[in-house]
């Protein structure tokens, strides 16, 4: 092989791992056998790929490097939910969590260091948009979960509601879902994906022509222009109304619905007038609606609201013909539960000061 840049495979689709090695003069099957060790079989020593011969063993290094993200720390709660901190290679840090038996095992993963959006309800929100996930960063997650978790080879579903907007990271999150999706790989069924967006508009038409089309999840929170621009701040650049056409262009197979996560905070979005006006806006979609009782958390200026307020919400809905469902809330007393997800930033401090505050930060109020 001739040498040439030395490039991050993890990072790669087969089919570029396929053209590099053609463009360095090997064949280009061996890059099914490099895929597979890689995403299969989690080994990343170019050494250790048995099936190589050893020329081609001892050269690859030279052109190809496998990063992986470290983990930095790890916590299990009482209810087996297990959220993991990862290091990424330029020391950012991020968190994916691991959802046991709901009935099936899901890795919930990050797409973006912090987010973007401003959600005023989210403790991502809070630290702001440091940077976008690289494609191999996404799958990183899932190759760390599973080796973690001794969970090769098993079945699982994945949940983009980790840290950070899916949407907002377009190209390399449907990278990753190429990469994970593939049949050399892991072969993860677009069927066990699901995407979880606020609607940003521009991607999601563009979401609407992908080959590999994940289960559509959207964070609609609201029922009214005048508040979702208040809690959902993007909505002031795309509304609600727009982006409910835009789900009702959204092609779905025959079994398939869209999901419409709403977050209940306690007498802001949670009466029964919010609840028949969802009726009303859910009208010819065919939508799932889950309900999300508000994960309090120090800073966060909402209250969950009673059992009470919850069941009467989902009790207009169920009676108006609309699936609900109430998420019962996993990992909260680790801060792995939809929306408590936060690490601090690089800068702040040195890397083991920084551990040791995250891995001790105080525990959600319970309710
Ligand atoms: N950015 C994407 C995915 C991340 S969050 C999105 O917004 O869809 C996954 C879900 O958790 C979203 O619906 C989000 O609004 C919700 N969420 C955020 N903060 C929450 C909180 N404190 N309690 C409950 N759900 C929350």
């Amino acid at each position: 092989m001739t040498t040439a840049l030395r490039l991050d495979a993890a990072e790669l689709e087969l089919h570029e791992i396929e053209e590099h090695l053609e463009a360095a003069g090997a064949p280009r099957f061996h890059g099914r056998q490099i895929f597979q060790w890689v995403h299969r079989k989690d080994i990343t020593d170019f050494g250790a790929m048995t099936d190589l011969g050893r020329e081609l063993r001892a050269a690859l290094p030279s052109h190809f490097s496998v990063s992986t993200p470290i983990v930095a720390g790890r916590e299990r709660s009482t209810d087996g939910t297990t959220k993991f901190l990862l290091q990424l290679a330029d020391g950012n840090l991020i968190e994916s969590v691991f959802i046991p038996d709901t009935p099936s095992q899901t890795f919930c993963l990050s797409t973006q260091v912090g987010c973007a959006m401003k959600c005023a309800f989210c403790l991502t929100a809070r630290m702001g948009i440091v940077r976008n996930l690289s494609a191999g960063e996404i799958v990183g997650q899932v190759r760390v979960l599973l080796r973690e978790l001794h969970m090769l080879g098993q079945r699982f579903n994945i949940v983009l509601m980790g840290m950070g907007e899916p949407l907002h990271n377009y190209d390399a999150t449907m990278k990753a879902l190429r990469i994970l999706g593939d049949e050399h790989g892991l072969a993860v069924s677009p069927r066990r994906v699901t995407l979880s967006t606020v609607g940003v508009l521009p991607a999601l038409e563009r979401l609407a022509t992908e080959p590999y089309m994940p289960n559509l999840a959207i964070s609609l929170h609201s029922t009214t222009e005048e508040q979702r621009d208040r809690l959902v701040p993007i909505n002031r650049k795309y509304g609600l109304q727009d982006l409910l056409d835009a789900c009702r262009r959204f092609p779905l197979t025959r079994r398939n619905r869209i999901t419409f996560e709403y977050v209940m905070l306690d007498q802001v979005n949670d009466t029964p007038e919010d609840a028949r006006r969802l009726v009303k806006l859910l009208h010819g979609i065919k939508a799932k609606v889950n309900l999300l009782p508000l994960n309090a958390a120090p800073g966060i200026p909402f209250d969950r609201p009673s059992d009470e307020r919850v069941n009467r919400f989902a009790a207009i809905l169920a009676d108006h013909h609309v699936t609900v469902s109430v998420r019962r809330s996993r990992g909260r007393d680790i801060r792995a539960a939809c929306g408590q997800l936060i690490t601090e930033s690089t800068r702040a401090s040195a890397p083991g000061q920084r551990l040791a505050t995250l891995m001790q930060a105080p525990k959600a109020s319970h309710r």
